[in-house]
């Protein structure tokens, strides 16, 4: 599932075909993601000129003048650069945006899951969008952000953070590994940290995205290549998918547990 730093690398391969771009034509193959493509999108989006494309959370946005597309790539959304539009859909590929620079961006989405929506008001005002917390990699995220808004929050630690009110865009793969390098055991009820190794888990998260976004970006290639596995990368993980192997820094076998239905990945000596 394309997680933040996926969507980050999908913002920053599209951007720079995008930009001072005039949408020639837009088609849809298949409106029914996970919220239908609007019927008249085409029309709206005739001739509109493209003014930036930026990201919040996991959505990608494009400023088109008068309005914003709002995209999510779901479970297995992506989105390509093709240099022309000659290139036959295959039955995935669910639409298409043409530039006037002959480029086109092809969405492919075989679970759609994913979504395309228009908003002639300000983005960040969306229903969507409007009750996310703060961007994991901006400042406002610190160890005492996170020490005011977990004082009253009993759930365990790893719940909190993936939860999009508290910090936006933090997966299951990024808590996971996050808590690993902040040595924070997920289970550990959130209102019960200091704001020491809060501090050092809001370090930890914007360290391991980070990291993400770097090694992500030596595949950027990849979002004018045809096979539509656009710029997803696999990493190695210090926890995640390990569970029984040892650990890299004591060797204990790492453990696994179940929290609000995902995996959850630990070392007992390690992370306390
Ligand atoms: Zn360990």
């Amino acid at each position: 599932m394309p997680e933040l730093p996926e969507v980050e690398i999908t913002k920053q391969g599209i951007e720079p075909f995008l930009l001072g771009q005039t949408i020639k034509q837009f088609t849809v193959r298949n409106r029914k993601l996970r919220w239908p493509i609007p019927v008249k999108l085409h029309q709206t989006l005739q001739n509109l000129v493209i003014q930036a494309v930026s990201r919040r959370g996991k959505y990608i946005l494009i400023d088109c003048t008068v309005g914003w597309l709002i995209i999510h790539l779901g479970m297995s959304g992506s989105l390509r650069v093709l240099t022309s539009k000659e290139e036959t859909a295959s039955k995935h590929e669910h639409y298409d945006i043409n530039l006037n620079n002959g480029m086109t961006i092809r969405y492919r989405d075989p679970r759609r899951f994913g979504a395309l929506l228009w908003t002639n008001k300000d983005p960040e005002k969306h229903r969507l969008l409007t009750n996310l917390g703060p961007e994991p990699l901006h400042d406002v995220l610190n160890g005492r952000f996170l020490y005011q808004v977990l004082r009253k929050k009993s759930s365990p630690i790893k719940i909190q953070i993936m939860n999009n009110h508290i910090v936006t865009g933090v997966g299951n793969i990024y808590a996971n590994e996050s808590l690993f390098h902040a040595g924070i055991r997920p289970t550990r009820q959130a209102n019960r940290i200091s704001q020491v190794r809060l501090e050092r888990l809001s370090d930890a998260i914007k360290k391991t995205l980070k990291r993400a976004i770097e090694v992500g970006g030596s595949s950027l290639q990849d979002f004018y290549q045809t096979d539509g596995t656009t710029g997803y990368f696999q990493q190695e993980y210090k926890v995640y998918g390990r569970t029984g192997e040892p650990c890299h820094t004591c060797k204990t076998p790492i453990k696994r547990v179940t929290l609000g239905q995902r995996s959850s990945f630990y070392c007992i000596v390690c992370q306390t």
